[in-house]
């Protein structure tokens, strides 16, 4: 493609030439049609001059004066002046130049024959057959007679009858003016025209391009600043796809990854309670003689590993659930402070030396619309981590904001928080701080991982502090629509 357009002619050189050619035949035609009439007009110009004296010589010929007289008075003015006079039948009567008697009839002369049929005629040069010179004739019929002159068309006559060299000077200095003109003005369009190819053709290997220098104000000019804005704005649209493509491509696969983790941490997490039921019945069974006291202390603990294994599936699930499609979840109006009092109540059946204090700082009803039982798990997980925890006494629920759009609420004990390193740390899935504790606890390491998804998943966001009086505050923001 680059070679074809090397070898045929640029838009500007096509363009001038074009204009070029056009100028030019145009000027050519009008300076010779200029020049046709200039000539046309100035051999009228003597022919009448010549028909005048044709006039006064058949007045003075009529009045009797001898042709040769009359050659006489007018040779003077005319020089070179030849004079025939001839009848109306063609015959010669009389001619300056020769002899009468070697003449043949004159009637097939063009300027004897116009002048018969007008009045008068005249022809531009001819060779004279009898003096084998070149004249210019111009006739008039009289009466009788007809009445020639003629003057030899020498140099100097074709010079006076020539047009004005001037003008054709005039006008070719004009043209090419014009041609110099129309050079520069052909060179800025077609300068134009190649920059457009030239990002076209970039456009079409798909280059960035960022085009500085714009394009004049005529409609060439608003096409070509037309076409590089949608350029542009195609290339943005074409750029945010890709990103947004690559950022689904990582999402898909950080969610592979997660998955693929999450799998392996349950297979481990769901060793140990295995391994530990299966050891107490174990032990049972290989020792049938074991005291009844014994007996229930190990029914109890495999009883306390089955109440771990089930509460690692129920968050096991949960979170698959919310992973899977957390826009299948069916969201409904929920009024928070009813949640809140479920768990409070819960609380309560608790024994005392474990049981925390509630305190909810709602001042009215907040509702959003959401997951029920997500959000129980929410304020669920957070109280049951403050019992396991944080050896406090009282938790706060306060509403830290409230608008149409959404509501912002703190979570806090007043135990003893937790070490600013694993602050960062607390919402991955099976972390724990303290694991022999957590795992005491009957803790997952599931619990703040499955709070962080649930708010998100109500569009909002969580995060936790140590207060500055003792004990962890969490923040988090629910959207009251989705
Ligand atoms: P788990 O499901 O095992 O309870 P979480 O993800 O809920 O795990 O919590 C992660 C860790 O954060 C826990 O192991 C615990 O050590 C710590 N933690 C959570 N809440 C509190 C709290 N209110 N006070 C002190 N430590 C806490």
């Amino acid at each position: 493609m680059a070679t074809v357009s090397k070898c045929r002619l640029s838009y500007h050189r096509r363009l001038f030439l074009l204009l070029l050619g056009i100028s030019w035949v145009l000027v050519g035609c009008f300076v010779a049609y200029q020049y046709g009439r200039e000539k046309y007009f100035k051999i009228e110009r003597l022919d009448a001059r010549l028909q005048l004296l044709n006039l006064r010589l058949l007045d003075e010929l009529a009045a009797g004066v001898r042709p040769d007289s009359l050659m006489a008075g007018n040779a003077g003015r005319f020089p070179g002046l030849r004079l025939t006079i001839l009848d109306h039948k063609g015959r010669v009567h009389y001619d300056s130049r020769s002899d009468t008697t070697r003449l043949a009839n004159h009637l097939n002369r063009s300027e004897v024959r116009a002048a018969l049929i007008n009045g008068s005629g005249y022809t531009l040069e001819r060779l004279s057959e009898s003096s084998h010179e070149h004249y210019f004739y111009s006739a008039m019929r009289g009466d009788s007679l007809i009445v020639r002159s003629a003057l030899p068309y020498n140099l100097e006559l074709s010079e006076v009858l020539a047009a004005d060299r001037g003008f054709l000077w005039f006008m070719l200095g004009v043209t090419l003016l014009m041609s110099v003109a129309g050079y520069f003005a052909t060179r800025r369009l077609g300068h134009n025209i190649v920059r457009l190819r030239d990002f076209a053709e970039r456009a079409e290997r798909g280059e960035v391009i960022a085009e500085s220098e714009p394009f004049p104000h005529d409609e060439l000019g608003d096409i070509s600043n037309n076409i590089i804005r949608l350029y542009a704005q195609l290339q943005k649209a074409t750029a945010e796809r890709d990103r947004q493509h690559e950022l689904m491509l990582h999402e898909e696969q950080e969610k592979i990854r997660i998955k693929k983790q999450l799998t392996n941490n349950i297979n481990h997490e769901l060793k140990t309670p295995v391994a530990a039921i299966q050891g107490y019945l174990e032990t049972l069974l290989a020792n049938p003689g074991i005291d009844a006291a014994r007996q229930r202390a190990f029914l109890e603990k495999s009883l306390a590993q089955t109440g771990r294994l089930r509460q690692l599936l129920t968050d096991v699930s949960i979170i698959t659930r919310m992973d899977e499609g957390s826009q299948l979840i069916s969201k409904e109006p929920v009024v928070l402070n009813d949640i809140i009092a479920e768990v409070a109540a819960d609380v309560q059946l608790l024994p005392p030396e474990r049981r925390l204090r509630v305190h909810c700082d709602f001042p009215g009803p907040v509702e959003v619309c959401g997951s029920p039982s997500l959000l129980t798990s929410v304020f669920r997980n957070l109280t049951d981590n403050a019992t396991a925890y944080s050896s406090g006494r009282d938790i706060f629920i306060r509403l830290l904001a409230d608008d149409e759009e959404s509501c912002t609420i703190s979570f806090a004990d007043n135990g003893i928080g937790i070490e600013e390193e694993h602050l960062p740390h607390i919402f991955e899935r099976f972390y724990r701080i303290d694991k022999g504790r957590s795992r005491k606890m009957g803790g997952t390491g599931l619990g703040l991982s499955i709070v962080r998804n649930a708010i998100a998943i109500h569009g909002g966001t969580i995060t936790a502090h140590n207060r500055p009086q003792g004990g962890l505050e969490f923040i988090f923001t629910l959207r009251k629509h989705s």
